[in-house]
């Protein structure tokens, strides 16, 4: 009787969560500007239900996007009388994520760990695991780290940020935030990992206690936790915040559009059903507008640090305007510096510039708005890797992505700390 519940228990999970079944991510590549439009009008043809893991740049970058089951035939029809080139990136989605469930699954411990040095940084944790590795760093070092609760999801889950300071009042500080999307796995995992790195090097590395003497860090892990959680129980590829949109079948808001910084602009979308739909104002979802507050009440964050994956990249502002920041060669030189650190420990190599020079223009971003708030440092990582594997890296990717990342937080955080009077 008891099995039978647990297999009436487990098809329920199964039945809950959304699959991926034959679904293709296929990588096209332009050959010129025309080619390159003919990509761009693809994001309005809803018939295909297209996911695009990365979008329209230029003509040397492809654009890779998800395509289901039902519509690979005609898509791929669609390409050929376009004469577009295209390659097969993943072949079958749902046997990498059944890969990736079962390796989380194989790994995972008969008991929680008691304490942060037997968390395992290697693979991909739950919300659960993360809030409660955050509340035994806290517990660990009650002298260096505090949890800030900056206030709540849609759903209700707390917005927790972990502080890191050595004591002082209104010390300047330095922000990094993962996850904001919430299918992006490698940035939560890495932002755990710096958590526990800031503790560990504090006192024995000279550059970053020099830093934490002078700054706090704030890290928010889980910062879309209601899409955290949603992407590992119900549909992994899920990017958005969770909140309904009236009048819509769709649910969610790209955080990442949402900021009040050429908000509705060009590149974001008006459509609830689009994974790059802005919201129906700026600030409009609580896990943006809670972040607001707290730069605003805080007054002298320096640095502001918002972590994506994937594509390898580090980015400052603008996203929505192509007039460049009036700080644009500092931050040039320093993005150049920080991604030649990262690359010194395994060659992983980045592309640096602004948002809109970059990639593509993007209004309503996060560190378009920090930077208008005169927070001069503002950068956007995106992490590992170019779209071998995409938003599914394997967890044996977790520790090299974190580490070489840290190299490039450390030169941002540095420069920051020693321009800052
Ligand atoms: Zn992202």
């Amino acid at each position: 009787m008891r099995g039978l519940f647990a297999l009436a228990a487990l098809l329920v999970a199964a039945l809950a969560k959304e699959t991926f079944v034959g679904h293709q991510v296929i990588r096209i590549s332009a050959k010129d500007e025309v080619q390159l439009s003919l990509i761009k009008d693809l994001e309005d043809m809803v018939e295909f239900e297209l996911d695009f893991w990365r979008g329209v740049t230029d003509v040397e970058t492809p654009v890779d996007v998800r395509v289901p089951f039902h519509s690979l035939q005609s898509f791929k029809s669609h390409l050929e009388s376009l004469n577009m080139d295209y390659r097969i990136m993943i072949e079958d989605l749902q046997t990498m994520l059944d890969e990736e469930q079962e390796e989380m699954e194989s790994t995972a411990r008969v008991a929680e760990p008691r304490n942060t040095d037997s968390f395992d940084f290697s693979r991909y944790h739950t919300i659960s695991e993360i809030y409660s590795f955050q509340d035994m760093l806290v517990a660990e070092n009650p002298d260096l780290v505090s949890k800030i609760v900056i206030g709540q999801s849609y759903e209700g889950r707390a917005l927790n940020v972990l502080k890191f300071s050595t004591g002082g009042t209104g010390r300047p500080a330095i922000w990094i935030d993962t996850g904001i999307h919430s299918r992006e796995w490698v940035t939560q995992a890495s932002g755990t990992w710096f958590a526990k790195k800031i503790v560990s090097n504090y006192g024995r590395d000279p550059a970053l206690t020099a830093i934490l003497n002078k700054m706090d860090i704030f890290v928010e892990i889980v910062t879309n936790p209601d899409g955290f959680y949603y992407s590992h129980n119900s549909n992994r590829m899920w990017r958005k915040t969770r909140k309904p949109n009236p009048g819509s079948r769709c649910a969610g808001v790209d955080p990442n559009r949402n900021w009040d910084a050429g908000f509705g602009g060009p590149g974001a979308s008006s459509n609830p059903c689009s994974e790059t739909y802005r919201g129906p104002r700026a600030h409009s979802e609580s896990e943006v507008q809670s972040i607001v507050n707290f730069v605003k009440t805080h007054g002298n964050i320096q640095a502001f640090v918002s972590i994506h994956s994937y594509s390898q990249m580090l980015l400052y502002p603008y996203g929505y305007t192509r007039t460049p920041v009036k700080d644009q060669t500092e931050l040039h030189n320093l993005a150049k510096k920080a991604i030649t650190d990262l690359a010194s420990l395994y060659g992983t190599r980045y592309r640096y510039g602004s948002i809109i020079n970059t990639i593509y223009q993007a209004s309503g971003g996060t560190i378009d708005w920090t930077y208008n708030q005169g927070i001069k440092y503002s950068y956007t990582f995106e992490l590992r890797d170019t779209g071998r594997y995409g938003f599914i890296l394997p967890a044996n990717q977790i520790i090299p992505t974190a580490t070489e990342t840290w190299l490039a937080l450390m030169a941002i955080m540095d420069h920051a700390s020693k321009n800052t009077y």
